[in-house]
C-alpha cells in the first residue's frame, strides 16, 4: 500500500480541469488507486505532503525512440532530416549494445519528464525490438511501440523483404501485445507511402486488425512529401485516399501530425474514428507548417499530442501542449478574414496531455485520471508554491506554463515508483 497527498488534478472534459486540494491518495498492492480522501493533516508516511500535487501521468501519442540523442538539431529540411539524422540514427539499432544503452536512456528520459506512456516508432530491426519491449517491461513504464516498416526507397541496411517484416512484425506483436498485466502494447508502424509498397502498407493494415493491436503512421505531414506521394500514386488523391484504400482507417489507428488535411479528409478521419496525433513542436521545428487543431476538433476528431521526438525537440509534454494553445492562437490572428472562435484552453491542454489522450488510445478505463479502480499512473510534483493561491482555474493555466521536469518528485506507473537511472 502507498500514500499519497497532495492537491489532485482532474481532467475531466476538454471543458473541465479540477483541482482538489489536501487529498489522501491510497494506492492498493496491485496497483490501482483504492482510496481518495479529503484530509486536513498530512497522514504519516504520506508521499508528497504540503505543497506538493498529483497529476495523472502524461502521455506521449508519437515519437521516434531511435532518435532521443538527435534531439534539437536544427537546419535541416524534412528530406535532409530523413536521410543525415533518421535513418543513421535506426542504422545503430543492428547493434545489440547500443539499443541497449539507447533504450535505457530514452526510458530514463521517459520518467525525468513525466512521461508515463509513450506511444513510440522503433528501428526496421526484430531483434532490437524485441529488445526495446524487454527494456521498457524491466523499467517499468507503459508503451505502445513497434518495429518500423519499410520495404521501398530505403537505405541498404535498412530496408526489409516485405513478407519476411510481416512475419516478424506479427511474432513480435503476438509475444508483446498485452504483456506485463497490459501495460505493453504492439503497434504496427508502417514509416510512410514512401517507403513502403502497397503490400506493406495493407499487411499491416490487416495484422493489426487480426491481433487487435494498434496501428501507427505519419499523414499529410509536408508539402514536399505530399508532392512525392502523387508521383509514387497517382491513382491516389493523397495519403489519407490511399491509407482508406489500404484498410488503415481504423478506431485503433494513429495518424502524426495531419499538418496539410482538408475539412472533407478531417471528417473521414473523425467518421473512421481514427485518432490524429497533434505534434506542434514537431511541425514549426521542421519548417512544415500549423495544424488547425481547432478545425479537427470541430470536426469530431479524437485527437492526441505528440512530442515526435526528434523532429520535435523536446520531450516535455506540457511545453508541446502550450504549442499546441500557441500554434491555435498564431492561426486564428493570421487568418484573412479574421476569426473569432476559442482556441484550445489550458484544461483542455491538460486533458489532452491525461485523460483526452487515454481516451484516444482506448485506454480510459485503465489510466489518465486519478479516480478509484484506475491504475496508479501518476506524478507527485512540487510547483511554485504561489500558484496555490490563485482561483482553482487560474491554477490550472498557471501550472501547465511554470511546470518545469525538475518539479518532478516522482513518476509512478501501475502504482510503482520508477527511477531515471
Ligand atoms: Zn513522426
Amino acid at each position: 500500500m502507498l500514500t499519497l497527498f497532495g492537491t489532485v488534478l482532474r481532467p475531466q472534459s476538454p471543458s473541465d480541469c479540477r483541482v482538489l486540494p489536501n487529498m489522501v491518495v491510497r494506492i492498493d498492492d496491485s496497483g490501482r488507486i483504492c482510496e481518495i480522501s479529503s484530509a486536513s493533516q498530512v497522514p504519516a508516511g504520506a508521499i508528497g505532503g504540503d505543497g506538493a500535487w498529483i497529476l495523472p501521468g502524461f502521455i506521449d501519442s508519437h515519437l521516434h525512440l531511435p532518435q532521443w540523442d538527435r534531439r534539437g538539431i536544427d537546419g535541416l529540411s524534412h528530406c535532409q532530416w530523413q536521410e543525415k539524422m533518421v535513418y543513421q540514427a535506426e542504422e545503430r539499432f543492428s547493434d545489440s549494445a547500443t539499443v541497449e544503452k539507447l533504450v535505457n536512456d530514452f526510458v530514463s528520459g521517459m520518467i525525468a519528464n513525466g512521461t508515463t506512456t509513450a506511444v513510440s516508432f522503433g528501428s526496421p530491426f526484430p531483434a532490437a525490438t524485441d529488445k526495446t519491449f524487454e527494456i521498457l517491461e524491466k523499467r517499468g513504464v507503459r508503451g505502445i511501440h513497434g518495429m518500423m516498416l519499410n520495404d521501398a526507397n530505403c537505405p541498404v541496411g535498412l530496408g526489409q523483404k516485405t513478407d519476411e517484416a510481416l512475419e516478424s512484425a506479427k511474432q513480435l506483436a503476438a509475444r508483446w501485445h498485452g504483456a506485463a498485466n497490459g501495460r505493453l502494447s504492439y503497434a504496427f508502424s508502417p514509416r510512410s507511402p514512401l517507403t513502403c509498397s502497397e503490400e506493406m502498407l495493407r499487411g499491416a493494415a490487416a495484422l493489426s486488425q487480426m491481433l487487435r493491436c494498434y496501428l501507427q503512421t505519419n499523414v499529410a505531414e509536408s508539402i514536399a512529401e505530399e508532392k512525392a506521394l502523387r508521383d509514387a500514386y497517382p491513382d491516389n488523391i493523397d495519403d489519407l485516399d490511399l491509407y482508406a484504400e489500404m484498410g488503415m482507417l481504423t478506431p485503433r489507428t494513429l495518424l502524426g501530425h495531419g499538418v496539410f488535411l482538408t475539412r472533407q479528409q478531417r471528417d473521414q478521419v473523425a467518421r473512421a474514428g481514427t485518432t490524429l496525433v497533434h505534434c506542434p513542436t514537431a511541425n514549426l521545428f521542421m519548417e512544415n507548417g500549423m495544424m488547425d487543431y481547432v478545425a479537427h476538433r470541430s470536426a469530431g476528431a479524437k485527437i492526441a499530442l505528440g512530442s515526435s521526438v526528434a523532429a520535435g525537440p523536446d520531450p516535455f509534454m506540457p511545453r508541446v501542449a502550450i504549442e499546441a494553445i500557441q500554434t491555435a492562437k498564431a492561426l486564428k490572428v493570421h487568418a484573412i478574414p479574421r476569426r473569432s472562435y476559442p482556441v484550445l484552453t489550458p484544461a483542455e491542454a491538460w486533458w489532452m496531455l491525461t485523460k483526452g489522450a487515454a481516451e484516444a488510445l482506448g485506454l480510459a478505463s485503465r489510466i489518465g485520471s486519478i479516480d478509484v479502480g484506475m491504475e496508479a499512473d501518476c506524478l507527485v510534483v512540487r510547483p511554485e508554491p504561489w500558484i496555490a493561491e490563485l482561483d482553482p482555474q487560474e491554477q490550472v493555466s498557471a501550472l501547465l506554463y511554470t511546470i518545469a521536469p525538475e518539479q518532478i518528485e516522482q513518476v509512478l506507473v501501475a502504482g510503482k515508483q520508477l527511477v531515471a537511472e
